[in-house]
């Protein structure tokens, strides 16, 4: 037997349709273009080319993008100082802040300076404790006044658009950053999913793993995960950007695994191509808000 595998490159092209159209129907109405700001300082290379790629999206889908580039040297208030502006800006919906900061620069004190509602990467505490305190589907639908991080997002909607069933599902969230694990976890528990978060310190991680019905991967170790840590027919979705040889690969080891789940994300070609457009997403929602006082 052979997991189905969750096709998030297929995925995201229809998505970046659906998004695309949104925008133009958007612009049309409301006059004004959605806008993505991007803040970096100095030329980490990773950073670069993920800049480009977003480039890239914005243009596809027809957001505008301004990338911010700041020397490796700026100090903490050069940097606060560019938040606080383009949080005030009217042209700009979406404040995007890269990592790595400059040593000595206070990410707690970036974040200050950044609009909540501005935080299309769902990094700013308030965003980031609206999900947390988020009620569970179906329990008083709140309204969605927060922002979720792209990555978690976008293994949501793969999971969402399979039609794969949450509730009362036992879901195991490996790797607890703020950005990709734990943000995951909230979302699963949301959607009346009985969550365990794991992390570096959790004891017997393969016999953990072995119970999940929903198998998380967010820790950034080349195939750590094996096959036989995956329950049979389990749904594996696979977080993890690693390169061995040159060769990008997942957390889970996709060969063994493919053989025992039900459903697997591949790498590459399974969460990652869902970030950038879950974060054109975000914008489209920034711009609205603003446009209606929000
Ligand atoms: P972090 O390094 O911030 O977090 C890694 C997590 O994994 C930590 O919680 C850590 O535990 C845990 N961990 C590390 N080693 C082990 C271990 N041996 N056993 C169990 N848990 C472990 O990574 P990110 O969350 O930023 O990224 C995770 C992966 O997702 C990376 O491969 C990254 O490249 C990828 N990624 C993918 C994106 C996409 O678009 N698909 C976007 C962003 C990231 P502890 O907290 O105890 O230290």
């Amino acid at each position: 037997m052979s997991a189905t595998i969750l096709d998030g490159r297929a995925l995201a092209t229809t998505l970046r349709e659906e998004v695309a159209a949104e925008v133009a129907a958007f612009k049309e109405r409301r006059g004004l273009t959605p806008t993505l700001a991007l803040v970096r300082a100095g030329e980490d290379p990773a950073s670069v080319s993920y800049a480009r790629a977003i480039a890239k999206t914005c243009e596809q889908v027809g957001v505008g993008f301004s990338a911010h580039i700041l020397p490796a040297e700026a100090d903490e208030a050069q940097i606060v100082a560019l938040v606080a502006d383009l949080s005030r800006d009217p042209t700009v919906h979406g404040i995007m802040i890269q990592e790595p900061l400059p040593k000595g620069v206070r990410p707690t004190a970036v974040l200050e300076a950044l609009a909540p509602g501005k935080d299309v990467d769902g990094v700013h505490p308030v965003n980031a404790g609206r999900l947390a305190q988020a009620a569970p589907a179906g329990r008083g639908e709140e309204p969605a006044d927060y922002f979720v991080p792209a990555t978690p997002a976008g293994g949501m909607e793969i999971l969402r658009r399979y039609g794969v069933p949450l509730e009362g599902k036992h879901a195991v969230v490996v790797g607890r950053s703020n950005i990709v694990g734990k943000p995951m976890a909230l979302l699963l528990l949301r959607q009346n999913a009985t969550v365990t978060l794991c992390h570096s310190r959790t004891a017997d991680l393969p016999g953990v793993c072995r119970l999940a019905d929903i198998l998380v991967a967010a820790v950034g170790r080349a195939r750590m995960i094996k096959g036989d840590w995956v329950k049979p027919g389990a749904v594996v979705v696979d977080f993890g950007v690693n390169f061995e040889e040159g060769k990008m690969c997942g957390d889970v080891d996709f060969d063994e695994a493919v053989k025992v789940a039900g459903m697997i994300t591949p790498v590459p070609g399974g969460t990652g191509p869902m970030t950038n457009i879950m974060l054109m997403r975000n914008v489209l929602e920034a711009a609205r808000r603003q446009s209606e006082g929000r």
